[in-house]
């Protein structure tokens, strides 16, 4: 790393910590993970701006104040089991699997999954599992093995009007859920305890911007399109 990209970094978590992030172990997780390899070669001169950044495909990497944010609510332990919604580029999964015991991330672009899954492998992060699937159905059973219920539920991108049911099932009892819900415009990112088989908490946290939610997966061809078409 040079020196002016330490700077940055450095400047970076001064900034979060202004910003009211106080939890020094998801500060170090966010000064560990190298942000400007998840991004696009034209961005990288940005990658350690308090700034969200476009991944392709027409996601978005999160503003990093947002990942520290939604990170520290969750009040990680480095036992808990996390699932994350929208692995994207996935470096809000990195920035997890420094946080705790293992990462399952969820996305329905694979090429974007494939992507996410080189850095992890490049960068030895060796307790992130990631799948290409439809999120909001929650982590399914694979090979009759079930990872459901997680001690936390990050989801990075937003439900329309409540979050999916299933994950709301998926969170362990006395575990959290962090979800942005709502339509262009007017999103809160909303905290989540699940109190009891069929009692939840809520609490409003903030106002956000996320991209939403979609059903199914996505395939390569479409992603093609996709790519071509924007
Ligand atoms: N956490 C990511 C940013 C996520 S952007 C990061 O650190 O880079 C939101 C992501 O959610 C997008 O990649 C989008 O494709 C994905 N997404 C949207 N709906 C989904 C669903 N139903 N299941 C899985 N991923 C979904």
């Amino acid at each position: 790393m040079n020196i002016q990209s330490a700077n940055k970094r450095i400047r970076l978590i001064m900034e979060l910590r202004n910003q009211g992030i106080t939890d020094t172990n998801v500060l170090s997780a966010l000064e560990r993970v190298p942000r400007d390899y998840f991004v696009p070669e034209y961005s990288k001169d940005q990658a350690w701006d308090n700034i969200a950044l476009p991944i392709g495909l027409g996601q978005t990497i999160s503003q990093p104040y947002i990942v520290a944010f939604m990170t520290q609510s969750l009040k990680l332990s480095d036992r808990d089991k996390v699932l994350e919604i929208g692995t994207g580029c996935g470096y809000q999964a990195a920035v997890l699997s420094h946080l705790s015991r293992r990462v399952y991330t969820i996305e329905r672009h694979k090429n974007l999954l494939k992507s996410a899954e080189r850095r992890f492998n490049d960068l030895n992060l060796r307790n992130i599992t990631a799948i290409a699937a439809d999120g909001m159905k929650g982590w399914p059973s694979i090979n009759g093995i079930d990872q459901a219920p997680f001690d936390k539920i990050i989801v990075t991108a937003a439900a329309r009007e409540k979050p999916p049911q299933e994950l709301l099932y998926q969170i362990k009892i006395g575990g959290l859920m962090i979800i942005p819900v709502g339509d262009a415009g007017e999103q809160v990112l909303k905290l989540y305890k699940r109190e009891s088989c069929d009692a939840y908490a809520v609490r409003d946290v903030m106002p956000v911007r996320f991209v939403p939610l979609l059903p199914d997966v996505t395939n390569e061809k479409n992603d093609m399109e996709m790519v071509v078409n924007s």
